[in-house]
């Protein structure tokens, strides 16, 4: 409160009218501290106005699970709790770190959560974990740059089951693979090509 009434009358000071101060200054709403605008973060996502800012300060920004949104929801892999007569959203971030909200079948989604893509959050929601980099950065890492197939290095992501096979990107059904390994599978079966590679490593070179 005395933060307020100093701010007021440094206003009234410089000139400025206290309808101004209030645009320029404004309280967070967890340490009740009254600060310039750009002591709090902007509000983010692709079709944000870069002038409205979130409730509480950037010194705050690290309580306000505790303070304003609770604590963060933990997840369930329950698959029986999805709704399978309605159609999933889902929601999650782009390779830009952009939000994004979607909606997918029931079978993709539950396919997602058991896949571990994806945690649900109710029996409509669930959120993706990954996106196309974050996901190709956890399996690299996962099977520490080695190509499941030839046990050389590798860094790129095979889909076991090709997405024209109705694969996903999901932990499960990605390996590292080495680009040789990679264009060679294309659109073979799993199995088939693992005989394919089976024969020529067995072959003295
Ligand atoms: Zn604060
Ligand atoms: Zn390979």
């Amino acid at each position: 409160m005395m933060a307020a009434i100093v701010i007021m009358l440094e206003a009234i000071k410089v000139g400025v009218s206290i309808g101004d101060a209030c645009r320029l200054y404004k309280k967070c709403k967890i340490c009740d501290d009254y600060k310039y605008l750009k002591n709090f973060p902007t509000r983010g996502g692709r079709m944000s106005n870069r002038t409205k800012r979130k409730s509480y300060c950037w010194d705050c920004k690290d309580r306000k699970y505790e303070k304003i949104l609770g604590p963060k929801q933990e997840y369930s892999f329950d698959t029986s709790v999805l709704d399978a007569s309605k159609e999933i959203t889902i929601r999650g971030r782009d390779s830009s770190n952009y939000k994004f909200e979607n909606t997918v079948s029931y079978d993709k989604a539950k396919k997602l959560v058991e896949e571990g893509a994806a945690g649900i959050f109710h029996s409509t929601l669930i959120h993706h974990f990954f996106n196309r980099k974050t996901l190709k950065a956890f399996i690299l890492e996962r099977d520490g740059y080695t190509c499941h197939y030839c046990g050389f290095y590798g860094d790129t992501i095979d889909h076991m089951i090709s997405k024209s096979k109705g694969g996903l990107s999901t932990p499960r059904n990605c390996v590292c693979s080495c680009e040789e390994c990679n264009s060679e599978k294309a659109d073979k079966r799993y199995k088939e090509y693992l005989e394919i590679i089976k024969l020529r490593l067995q072959q003295p070179s």
